[in-house]
């Protein structure tokens, strides 16, 4: 099973297999061993080369070599542009993680919709979040969520989240995070603004171009 040659547990590869992932795709046959190996990684992703579950299946590997604790603490934070793309990363997560022993908590949490029901949804904690950044930080404004055990950050879309002006928002979600953690940084072009984003991010991290 070639999913398993990456180095992911039986049952994530098995949750690939159904949801018709026949064969890694290049970016995850790249990405995955390296997100595994804990280093920092800029990719260059479009939309289409399954970028999703290259970082989705390790990050939910590290709920296989150590379960959810209790009470739960965010340990994996993905950070997006829009509420598409959070529902759209939301569903890979919960897909692929239908057959873990121990199913981590994922919450989804985005602007432009009443903030309770996500509140509610907060209740207990979370051990993934999925969010915009805005939302994210009215979020803990409310004090219902605590960002202090993330251990890996997601920057999805990066070059979107900075088009859409989401720059200050995120340098004020970074604050929030411990300086040690793992991070990941997914973006279909580099323009300046980017790279310099990704510098001030990343540490020695590991290139994917595909
Ligand atoms: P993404 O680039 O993450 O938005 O994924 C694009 C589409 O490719 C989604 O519909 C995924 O379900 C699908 N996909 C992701 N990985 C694979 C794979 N290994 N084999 C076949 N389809 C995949």
């Amino acid at each position: 099973m070639p999913f398993l040659a990456l180095g992911l547990a039986p049952a994530l590869a098995r949750a690939a297999e159904r949801l018709g992932f026949a064969a890694p795709t290049p970016i995850q046959a790249q990405a995955i061993p390296v997100v595994l190996s804990g280093a920092d990684v800029l990719a260059t992703a479009q939309t289409g080369s399954g970028k999703t579950a290259s970082y989705v299946l390790p990050l939910l590997q590290g709920f296989v070599q150590q379960a959810p604790t209790s009470p739960r603490r965010v340990r994996a934070l993905v950070l997006v542009p829009t509420r598409e793309l959070a529902a759209q990363v939301g569903e890979v997560l919960r897909a692929l993680a239908q057959d873990l022993p121990r199913r981590p908590k994922v919450v989804v949490l985005f602007g432009g919709v009443s903030i309770n029901p996500q509140l509610m949804a907060l209740r207990g904690g979370a051990d993934v979040v999925v969010a915009t950044p805005g939302r994210l930080l009215d979020v803990v404004a409310h004090n219902a969520l605590r960002l202090g055990h993330v251990g890996t950050l997601v920057l999805d879309e990066a070059d979107r989240l900075l088009d859409l002006g989401f720059a200050d928002e995120l340098q004020r979600v970074l604050a929030l995070l411990p300086a040690r953690r793992q991070n990941l940084f997914f973006s279909a072009t580099f323009p300046t603004s980017v790279q310099a984003l990704a510098d001030g991010l990343l540490h020695q991290p590991q290139r994917i171009d595909v």
